[in-house]
């Protein structure tokens, strides 16, 4: 059965209705704190942590464990998490599975709240941070201390797209026992099966095509049986929990992901074609294009692209004019985060600790929603003209 079919018929509920059995196509959404037992000889059992069942709100009710049940599936993992939002998946990743002492490498391309942390919080755990190039393969060797614990890759990155050898760090990394790490947020777990590439662990942020409506928070981390157990003890700590309703409406998105994400994938393709033809601009910066410079690792490594590219203009415009096309775009939201149904657009100049073919340069990035391609090319087309008027 392909993938998916199975996503569709995940599950249904069973209950009963006087006497009735009563099944639905979607399952039932419980709020709850209390979780009621039904004879103290079970809460004794709770009251020592040998209680099989769930005890409280917080102990992944069953709308959680269906979605982390969906995400371990498509990963091929062993086992899933979910956490509040993406971030919240990687910073919890790096603080499970690091300590006092650790050296970690992260490519330059990650995700910029994630790079934040990774900065701003792990040294004060005496955790060394060092910055590799967004498009590293075998010479992440070159980078390896003996203290080195884990290593962390986003591909394509934040941003800039670059890809990553995969395998070639992977075969790296086991030969020193070191962890790797990937946020798999921009190909879904359709698009990209990390952990059969020799991945550890694989996060996504939930919030963007899992989800698909832009509007909840959710990450999710999926491990290798080796590394689950610790993740599973973690989480339990910290009482870190997903909520009911964000779960119901993450596995609601999951049933549609397959086909939001073909009509992500033919569109933005098409809109990047027709860019890369446009006579003000530079680059195109979108793995599946032949132009893109690791673009046959892209086709090695992965079955599909998504909806989120970017590119660059001819000419350094001031940050007026740049504004001047961005406000004509009449289809595109100005705005953070992916993966929903509506177009969007950011702009950014991307600092890198390590040398960028992008470096200092505008970036115009686009989220390609569900709308009609021709509209959306049609409203780019209008909004260059402003553009030309305002250089
Ligand atoms: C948005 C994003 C995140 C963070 O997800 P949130 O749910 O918004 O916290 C992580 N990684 C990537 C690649 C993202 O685009």
């Amino acid at each position: 059965m392909k993938e998916t079919t199975r996503l569709i018929n995940l599950d249904c509920s069973h209950n009963e209705v006087s006497g009735k059995r009563l099944s639905t196509i979607n399952p039932p959404l419980y709020h709850a704190s209390t979780v009621l037992f039904e004879r103290c000889e079970d809460l004794y059992l709770a009251n020592t942590g040998s209680y099989e069942g769930a005890t409280y709100g917080t102990d992944r009710l069953p709308l959680q464990i269906a979605v982390e049940e969906a995400i371990t599936r498509l990963e091929g993992g062993a086992l899933t998490r979910a956490f509040q939002s993406g971030l919240s998946a990687i910073t919890n990743t790096l603080l499970a599975y690091t300590g006092s002492g650790d050296h970690i490498l992260l490519c330059d391309n990650v995700y910029g709240p994630g790079a934040r942390f990774c900065r701003s919080v792990l040294p004060q755990f005496n955790i060394e941070v060092e910055f590799v190039p967004s498009d590293i393969g075998a010479d992440i060797a070159g980078f390896i201390r003996p203290n080195t614990r884990m290593i962390f890759l986003e591909s394509p990155g934040s941003n800039t797209f670059e890809i990553q050898d995969i395998p070639a760090i992977t075969a790296i990394a086991r030969q020193h026992g070191v962890i790797t790490v990937i946020d798999n947020t921009w190909a879904t777990p359709l698009y990209l099966k990390p952990l059969a590439l020799g991945v550890d662990i694989s996060i996504h942020s939930v919030t963007k095509y899992i989800s698909g409506h832009s509007d909840l928070l959710m990450g999710t981390v999926t491990t290798t049986a080796a590394y689950g157990e610790l993740l599973s003890d973690y989480y339990h700590c910290l009482e870190i929990y997903a909520s009911a309703d964000d779960c119901y409406k993450a596995l609601r998105g999951i049933k549609t992901l397959g086909v939001r994400l073909k009509q992500h994938e033919t569109a933005a393709l098409e809109i990047a074609h027709r860019l890369e033809a446009h006579p003000l601009v530079a680059e195109v910066i979108h793995p599946a294009l032949t132009s893109h410079p690791q673009h046959e690792i892209w086709k090695r490594d992965f079955t599909g692209s998504t909806g989120l590219f970017a590119f660059t203009f001819m000419q350094d415009y001031s940050d007026q004019a740049i504004a001047a096309f961005v406000n004509a775009l009449k289809l595109f939201g100005i705005g953070y985060s992916w993966g929903g149904f509506k177009s969007l657009v950011t702009v950014g100049r991307y600092q890198r600790s390590t040398p960028s073919l992008y470096a200092g340069k505008n970036m115009i990035r686009l989220n390609i929603g569900l709308e009609d391609e021709e509209d959306l090319m049609e409203d780019l087309e209008q909004a260059f003209n402003h553009l030309r008027e305002g250089a």
